[in-house]
């Protein structure tokens, strides 16, 4: 990390909580003690608890949704479009996770678009990058992380880059308790800033890249301790705000 980039935390529920859950969440996360400058906190529900969130987050939590249509609108039943997630008041959206790509069979050319729509909406786009376990074993982890960015990265400029988030989640270690260790974390991040430094220089040193895959409160110091690793994108350890605060103390 480094002081020009400000950490995130951003919580990831996937299909998981209520009403109630989220109520408590964030009356616990109002009586927490953690350093609220240091860290830009974010909280990506389901879309029907948006503007639930939206009403009762403190500003200091940054409404996030996990996913939106790769369209603007039209005849396509069940989406959620980029405006209306502004219009419920939602700041940040998730794209690309692998749990898209694997479920929904998201292509590159997918993700890129739903960025486009992001960007449209002036939303903060995280965009979701990483490789299998036997992709990693057989040596093409930088090829489909490289694979996976051209896909979107020109996108990326000067004026977008503070609303721009580059998540390395490692499929091995997403829900499965084997987090990446500190050093594999920073390698590929490392990678990726280079990547994005081989187009402009400015906007890779500016650009934040987060570490999802079974972070918690016990490994996250040593994680966002890494020059490269700008934060954490949480999914387990998210789900209650004591377990989601023990990591941003550690940020
Ligand atoms: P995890 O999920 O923290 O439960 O491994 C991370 C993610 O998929 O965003």
């Amino acid at each position: 990390v480094t002081m020009m980039r400000k950490l995130m935390v951003a919580g990831n529920w996937k299909l998981n909580g209520s009403q109630v859950m989220l109520r408590q969440w964030l009356a616990d996360y109002a009586e927490s003690a953690a350093d609220r400058e240091a860290v830009e906190v974010a909280l990506c529900v389901p879309y029907v608890y948006v503007p639930v969130l939206k009403e009762l987050a403190a500003a200091d939590v940054t409404v996030g949704a996990q996913d939106l249509s790769a369209h603007e609108k039209g005849a396509h039943t069940g989406e959620v479009s980029a405006a209306m997630l502004k219009d419920v008041g939602a700041e940040l959206v998730l794209v690309g996770h692998s749990e898209r790509r694997q479920d929904h069979f998201e292509s590159d050319a997918l993700v890129r678009e739903k960025c486009q729509q992001a960007l449209s909406q002036n939303l903060t786009v995280v965009v979701c990058v990483g490789e299998s376990r036997q992709q990693r074993e057989t040596d093409k982890t930088f090829v489909v992380i490289k694979q996976q960015l051209d896909a979107f990265s020109d996108l990326i400029t000067a004026d977008n880059v503070g609303r721009f988030l580059v998540a390395y989640e490692p499929i091995w270690a997403i829900g499965t308790g084997l987090t990446a260790s500190a050093e594999q974390a920073q390698e590929v991040h490392q990678f990726i800033r280079s990547q994005l430094a081989a187009k402009d220089v400015t906007m890779a040193r500016q650009i934040r890249l987060l570490y999802g895959g079974s972070c918690k409160g016990s490994n996250a110091f040593e994680l966002f301790s890494m020059p490269d690793v700008d934060g954490g994108l949480i999914g387990g350890a998210s789900l209650t705000a004591e377990d989601f605060m023990a990591i941003c103390r550690e940020a």
